[in-house]
């Protein structure tokens, strides 16, 4: 698992057919360790090719070279936390309903509350922005006087805490 809000920040490029059929066992066998998970993106492993693997539902859906056609307009906030930065939660806003496309999908999909919220959050990673992003922090393994876990050599109360 990739950890390293450098490396994370890097914008992954488009995905062909056979390089998301190889990312997608490798995605598969992480999540199956990891219980609480409900997405992982390919960078994450260290892959910067535009595919995740979420959980839509109560299934895992893949989603190779995905975008956001339509966005409502209405808000849902909650906490969300990411499997590259274990222990954090960020409080986010996000929008409820989007219309999302894929490479690998037959038809648009329309995903509505925490399953939209997923989507959004791994999209993100494929264009190297993180949760950290899109909200403040709500919990953190870090204390006030650590040094940030973003590399920037300052405190964490000083910087993102
Ligand atoms: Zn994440
Ligand atoms: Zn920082």
């Amino acid at each position: 698992m990739v950890t390293d809000y450098q490396q994370l920040r890097q914008v992954s490029e488009k995905a062909s057919k056979e390089e998301a059929d190889s990312i997608y066992g490798k995605l598969q066998n992480i999540v199956s360790t990891h219980d609480s998970a409900v997405g992982l993106s390919a960078i994450q492993i260290g892959i910067p090719k535009r595919v995740f693997i979420a959980l839509i539902g109560e299934e895992w859906e893949l989603f190779v070279n995905p975008e956001i056609v339509e966005q409502e307009a209405d808000i849902i906030e909650g906490t969300e936390g990411c499997l590259s930065f274990p222990g954090y939660e960020v409080a986010t806003r996000r929008s409820r309903q989007i219309t999302v496309t894929a490479d690998n999908l037959e038809s648009k999909l329309v995903l509505t509350d925490f399953d939209a919220v997923v989507f959004q959050h791994e999209l993100d990673h494929l264009n190297g922005v993180l949760f950290f992003d899109r909200g403040y922090i709500v919990k953190s393994p870090l204390t006030r006087n650590s040094l940030c876990f973003c590399g920037s050599g300052k405190k964490f109360k000083r910087c993102h805490g």
